[in-house]
């Protein structure tokens, strides 16, 4: 009899699958099943990929044998493992490796796959006749609306612990409890939905009608035209008809506002995967989606691999988001991973965003998406009117101009509230001695120390180097040290000195570290009253500040020079998102930017003729350089402590490279990178461009094995970045 191979993904950087004897020939083995396994001298958690037949005694001689099944079926479906088979020849990454991402740790790490269980209570009588106290009494009331019962959790935040009642019930029959799964709970008179208009309809309608097909669709809608309000029909209509929604979501410090949202509408079993999520959890929310035991999963970038057997309809909001991306490892984009999945479920998909990336609008342009656009905002509140300030004109402080300040006073005096963005954290950016010259620099990259003067430090926001703010030059002990430039903490500092009267609040990553700080500042802006709120970049997306009526963007310049292909698409995102913050509720907007080149024309252009126009520009740029989404591009990275090690491996690679007769994939570089030096290792990148994207998949698959068999690989890190966001 030909003897049964089972081939594991391991968790282990090689390239490879690996082969296995079963330990018992009882068990029907399956694809999809966890195994533990020997592995040199440890044991390791691997995936079966494949079974096979050995052809002859010698295949299996040298084989060991798995030390241990852990599910008694697949544990991950056949749709499951093909993705990440998917990921794996689409990213070049290692198999084993890309369970790690798609699997939920405890998954990974062996656990029961069983689902968690907790206590419910029941009412067990409708004829009560007993003296009842007042807790007793409200919980009676409270169970008689559950009537199939509810979580003790649940009683508990309604009426504070009442275990003594509940005791007391019990022992009278009137109550019971019984285990039942974990699961959320289904809001139980959820909201009358609004009246949608005309161009809100006829985007569900379109959607709708391609439910049972691939449909991917572009819904561009200005900040505040209802985009929600269509997601959350469609998925009413979904789970009507008894399809699960994934919902994607931007990682910001804040997606409580969206779900909430969700939860008021629509009855129905919502789990919420996102960072604030603990381990425990996201096992049972991946537990009971694969279960369909919850319609719809809200989560940021890593829900995409959740698995969802009646998958109906899935949902791309804040499509241009950059967060999308994993930045390390293995380097996925979500939306991408989430079109594959669409199209291999044969449903709909739609992204939608105000500012649409270039790629979903290059794919509109091939008719490969469908547009779909809601141009008015919902409510019928105008769009605010941008208006350049030139930053070299009469500042007043801290790179605030007088124009702008003037403009603060009047809102704040009118009882608004005002958001002021400037993307950059701490005091100032520079510290420098006007003596002898010195500038505090990181030790260990190429980059300046920013002083953060609250906690009395410099800090290195590339390496997280913390060093004692110093008073006195290093070199020449003069104590005429000046800083230059502004962040936040500057900025808010400045304002509070301007307006003592008037709350300043900072949002920016390290005013919001302490878990629900976020959540907290953004509770305190909602409940109105004149504020000033400085912010990064994090405050731009998606929250609906009602009182806001004047938004100033303090450093536009930064994306408008920046070496990084995307910038400018970024920027122009970003304008417009920030527009978007302004003037959301009955009272006119303002938005203030200040730059030095006013006459610029992405500013004419993006004042003039909004984003879309501004958009086609970009594109046709892109299309000129035949850079993304127009050309296909990848970058390969490497860095080593040794300062050429990693310029020469990958002129190593490179040299792979040249040896194809292949003159479709142009080979760029290695050329170091622009702040060569982080974190105390060089760091250098390669660069592969084609037209299509075939024959540079077909390149990297040809030389992958020649590279990873380079002498040099074991002394560099290096790295593979298939669609690369920036080339920095
Ligand atoms: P977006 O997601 O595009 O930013 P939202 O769905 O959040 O827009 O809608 C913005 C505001 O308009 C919300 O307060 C929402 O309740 C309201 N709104 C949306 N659609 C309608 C409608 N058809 N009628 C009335 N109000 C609406
Ligand atoms: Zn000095
Ligand atoms: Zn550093």
């Amino acid at each position: 009899m030909k003897l049964t191979i089972l081939q594991i993904a391991l968790p282990c950087p090689l390239r490879l699958s690996f082969d296995y004897l079963p330990n018992n020939s009882e068990i029907n083995w399956q694809t999809g099943m966890r195994v533990k396994v020997p592995f040199g001298s440890r044991e390791l958690i691997g995936i079966i990929v494949n079974i096979k037949k050995a052809n002859e005694e010698s295949d299996t001689a040298k084989l060991k044998t798995i030390s241990e099944a852990i599910d008694h079926q697949a544990l991950l479906s056949a749709d499951l493992l093909l993705l990440t088979q998917w990921l794996s020849d689409y990213y070049h990454h290692p198999i084993g490796d890309c369970f790690q991402t798609v699997l939920p740790k405890k998954i990974r790490l062996g656990e029961t796959a069983e689902l968690e269980t907790e206590t419910y209570w029941q009412l067990t009588s409708s004829v009560i006749d007993l003296k009842l106290g007042k807790k007793q009494n409200a919980l009676i009331f409270l169970l008689k609306e559950y009537s199939e019962g509810v979580s003790q959790k649940f009683i508990y935040q309604q009426l504070g612990q009442c275990r003594t009642s509940l005791l007391g019930l019990e022992e009278n029959k009137v109550v019971s409890s019984f285990q039942h799964i974990k699961q959320p709970l289904i809001t139980h008179n959820p909201v009358e939905h609004c009246q949608l208009n005309e161009e809100q309809q006829s985007a569900v309608d379109n959607i709708w009608q391609s439910r049972a097909r691939f449909a991917p669709y572009l819904l561009q809608g200005v900040t505040g035209s209802g985009k929600t309000e269509v997601y959350m029909q469609l998925a009413e209509n979904m789970v009507v008809a008894g399809k699960q929604i994934l919902i994607l979501i931007p990682e910001i410090g804040l997606t409580t506002q969206f779900v909430e949202r969700f939860k008021q509408r629509l009855a129905a079993r919502i789990v919420v995967l996102n960072s604030a999520v603990s381990d425990g959890e996201r096992k049972q929310s991946w537990l009971l989606a694969k279960a369909t035991l919850a319609d719809i999963v809200i989560g940021t970038r890593s829900a995409v691999f959740t698995p969802l057997p009646n998958l109906g309809l899935i949902i791309i909001d804040e499509e241009h988001d950059a967060s999308y991306k994993q930045q390390d490892g293995l380097r996925y984009h979500a939306r991408n991973v989430a079109l594959i999945r669409a199209q291999r479920a044969n449903i709909p998909i739609v992204m939608g965003s105000a500012t649409p990336s270039l790629e979903s609008l290059y794919n509109v342009e091939q008719q490969r998406y469908q547009l779909l656009i809601l141009n008015q905002r919902a409510t019928g509140a105008s769009m605010p009117k941008i208006k350049l300030i030139d930053s070299r004109g009469p500042s007043a402080n801290s790179g605030i101009s007088t124009v702008l300040y003037q403009a603060i006073k009047t809102q704040l005096s009118a009882g608004n509230q005002v958001l002021l963005f400037i993307n950059r954290r701490g005091f100032a950016p520079v510290l420098m001695c006007h003596d002898c010259g010195w500038q505090a620099t990181c030790s260990h990259c190429d980059a300046r120390m920013i002083v953060h003067q609250r906690r009395n430090v410099l800090c290195c926001h590339h390496c997280g180097l913390i060093q004692r703010l110093v008073d006195k030059c290093p070199t020449c002990q003069a104590a005429d040290l000046k800083t230059y430039g502004a962040g936040t903490e500057q900025v808010e500092h400045t304002l509070q000195a301007y307006f003592p009267e008037t709350p300043v609040l900072r949002i920016d990553r390290d005013s919001t570290q302490k878990v629900n700080a976020f959540a907290e500042i953004v509770n305190e802006i909602r409940q109105g009253g004149a504020k000033i709120l400085v912010g990064t970049q994090m405050l731009a997306k998606g929250h609906d500040f009602h009182d806001v009526t004047l938004v100033g963007v303090l450093d536009a310049d930064q994306g408008l020079f920046s070496a990084d292909f995307r910038s400018t698409e970024s920027l122009a995102q970003l304008i417009i998102q920030v527009t978007g913050r302004a003037g959301r509720g009955d009272k006119k907007g303002e938005v203030f930017i200040q730059t030095s080149q006013p006459q610029h024309e992405f500013w004419q252009n993006i004042i003039k003729h909004g984003y879309a126009f501004t958009a086609q520009k970009i594109l046709a740029e892109r299309k000129m350089m035949a850079m993304p989404p127009t050309g296909s591009l990848c970058v390969i990275r490497a860095e080593s402590q040794d300062e050429s090690l990693a310029m020469q491996f990958l002129s190593d690679v490179s040299g792979l490279f040249h040896q194809a007769t292949q003159q479709e994939v142009i080979v760029m570089g290695p050329v170091p990178a622009i702040m060569e030096r982080r974190a105390g290792r060089y760091r250098a990148q390669l660069l592969l461009l084609s037209q299509q994207r075939k024959p540079l998949h077909q390149l990297l698959d040809h030389f992958m094995p020649a590279i990873g068999s380079l002498k040099l690989t074991r002394k560099v890190r290096w790295s593979i970045d298939i669609d690369p966001l920036d080339l920095l």
